[in-house]
């Protein structure tokens, strides 16, 4: 069944055109559900009961359910929801944080997921360990966001796809959300404050350069060559480095935009000097900024993250090798860091008591 929050306004035009609505009716039923964030339709006084009716009946607009919530207001929040088919899905909420943002910042972040699991298998990440179970709607991405709004009671003005699954995997159901999240009639934000996160899907990668909106593109590198690459990340067979910073240049023209590449320092496989001097080339010659996470430990992996000496020595390479550098050291904010493992905790218990 299609929800309500996957459509976009010349959608809901068509649909209740064919419903034999007047136009304005479209515009009615936005500002319910994007300025008053109405998730029943009995609540839209101004559409007639019969239309409201046949609406409830055909397009769900309700909140995504909560299974569970850690955190605090003061620090990173997750949410664990399940979905209508009882699959599992986390976000999570980031504050500002002068640290990482600059003292100014009001920057409050929303993680938010774009698959069930993940194809992708890279083998540090709690997401993809048990594969891909579905895509998200466009219904489902948006809903993250609207629902950890209401919850948090927060003004999210940031938008990163970094939780769940491969954003660029399920590319025409990101990109309608990201329309909708970026609407004036929808989320209102702007196509700067949405970045997609790919682990270098370079098909997708040119694909999202020819779109109009300025959407902001992270890059999961997390090796410099391709040895490392190819350790840890499956996909680098299929799009190997070369390509995919070819990819990137071409972005990074097109956009007119600085691109991000995200490196998980990982011990003894991707924390070598010479790593770190190939990463500040390939960043330089890009002009990219790097942002260093040090790995997080997932339950039944055995991968470690380097001590914090080696991650500020790694850190220091980059930046001599010219590039520029941040190193993530506060714990509670590796954004990523909460990919995919909340559900898989849950999951897992689920299983456990079964
Ligand atoms: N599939 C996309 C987006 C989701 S993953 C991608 O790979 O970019 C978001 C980020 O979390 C990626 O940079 C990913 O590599 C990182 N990540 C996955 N597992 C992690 C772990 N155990 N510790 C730290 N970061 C991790
Ligand atoms: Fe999928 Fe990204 Fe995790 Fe790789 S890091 S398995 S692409 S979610």
């Amino acid at each position: 069944m299609m929800e309500g929050h996957s459509l976009e306004k010349d959608g809901w035009e068509s649909l209740l055109a064919d419903l034999g609505e007047p136009r304005f009716r479209a515009t009615q039923v936005l500002e319910w559900l994007y300025a008053r964030r109405a998730s029943r339709w009995e609540d839209m006084t101004n559409l007639p009961a019969g239309l409201r009716a046949k609406l409830a009946a055909a397009l769900p607009i309700s909140p995504l359910e909560v299974v569970r919530e850690t955190g605090s207001a003061d620090s990173t929040r997750k949410f664990l929801f399940r979905l209508a088919d009882g699959q599992m899905i986390e976000s999570v909420l980031i504050p500002a944080s002068p640290a990482l943002y600059g003292e100014a910042s009001d920057r409050r972040t929303i993680c938010i997921s774009s698959q069930v699991g993940c194809a992708y298998g890279c083998r540090f990440c709690a997401s993809g360990l048990d594969g891909l179970k579905r895509n998200l709607t466009a219904g489902e991405i948006v809903g993250q966001f609207l629902r950890v709004s209401e919850l948090s009671g927060e003004k999210i003005n940031n938008i990163v796809f970094m939780g769940m699954g491969e954003p660029m995997a399920n590319f025409a159901s990101l990109m309608r959300a990201i329309r909708i999240l970026n609407a004036p009639w929808g989320g209102g934000l702007g196509a700067r404050h949405i970045t997609v996160s790919t682990s270098g899907l370079v098909p997708q990668i040119r694909e999202l350069a020819a779109q109009p909106l300025q959407v902001r593109l992270a890059i999961s590198l997390h090796g410099a060559t391709d040895d490392v690459r190819n350790t840890i990340m499956p996909v680098n067979k299929k799009f190997p480095l070369g390509e995919l910073l070819d990819a990137c240049a071409d972005y990074v023209r097109q956009k007119k935009q600085k691109i991000t590449f995200e490196y998980i320092l990982i011990g003894g496989v991707n924390d070598s000097p010479e790593q770190a001097r190939l990463l500040a080339g390939h960043a330089r010659a890009l002009d990219a900024k790097i942002n260093l996470i040090p790995y997080n430990a997932v339950e039944g992996l055995d991968w470690t993250r380097p001590e914090p000496d080696r991650q500020e020595e790694f850190l220091a390479a980059v930046r001599s090798g010219g590039a520029d550098a941040t190193l993530r050291r506060e714990k509670g904010h590796d954004i990523a860091a909460a990919c995919g493992q909340l559900r898989l905790q849950a999951v897992r218990s689920l299983k456990s008591r079964q």
